[in-house]
């Protein structure tokens, strides 16, 4: 894909987390690998705004090429696309439901066999750190370890994929299931799958193709 093509659609899928009510405002971010680095969103612009010229490049040292600060959480961003050579794409979002219990520190339990969307059986939330810090990068990447998502305490979420495509669509599934959680929870103490039944699901999708159709 030619880079302004990419930066293009690092834009769409801003544009689609706040039409879809994924996000609000200029809350959130996105990047994408492009070469040796990555394409990131700007710092606090409007989605609405940004234009391809507006997404800035950054080299994995952290040197950023552009007209606009870098999204302030260009650590996290960084340091998953470069631990994490099968992923291609990083949104973050303040979801409503993720980061509901995100508020209460709840990872999500395999209330649902689609938790393993995610990559296992729960989908974790890390430890608060405030945003943009290298402490926020170490616990969020803590969480994704063997994952692709993860909710973040205090803030968010965080999902994470081969293609921006792929990414957002799993932004969506947890978000779901952090809704169909927080429902369950308020009607009773909801129960959870077995191992030996989320291993099977977990094998299961892996044949299923989950998420990765075109
Ligand atoms: P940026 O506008 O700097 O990307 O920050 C938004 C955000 O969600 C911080 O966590
Ligand atoms: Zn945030």
């Amino acid at each position: 894909m030619n880079e302004h093509t990419l930066r293009q659609n690092i834009i769409d899928t801003c544009l689609s987390m706040n039409a879809s009510g994924l996000n609000q405002g200029t809350s959130g971010n996105v990047s994408a690998r492009y070469k040796d680095g990555m394409l990131i969103t700007p710092s606090s612009m409007p989605y609405a705004d940004m234009r391809p010229k507006d997404i800035i490049y950054m080299q994995m040292d952290g040197t950023a090429h552009g007209d606009h600060n870098p999204s302030s959480e260009w650590r996290f961003h960084r340091d998953i696309l470069r631990a994490r050579p099968e992923v291609n794409a990083v949104v973050h979002t303040h979801a409503v439901y993720a980061t509901m219990l995100a508020l209460v520190e709840k990872s999500i339990p395999a209330v649902h066999y689609m938790v393993a969307v995610a990559g296992g059986k729960t989908i974790r939330c890390c430890p608060y750190a405030t945003f943009g810090t290298q402490a926020l990068s170490d616990f969020v990447l803590i969480a994704l370890k063997d994952r692709l998502a993860c909710l973040m305490a205090h803030h968010g979420m965080v999902a994470c994929g081969v293609s921006l495509d792929k990414a957002l669509w799993l932004a969506t599934e947890v978000e779901t299931l952090a809704h169909q959680y927080w429902g369950a929870l308020q009607i009773g103490a909801p129960t959870v799958l077995s191992d030996a039944e989320m291993d099977r699901v977990i094998e299961k999708m892996k044949s299923y193709n989950y998420g990765k159709g075109d």
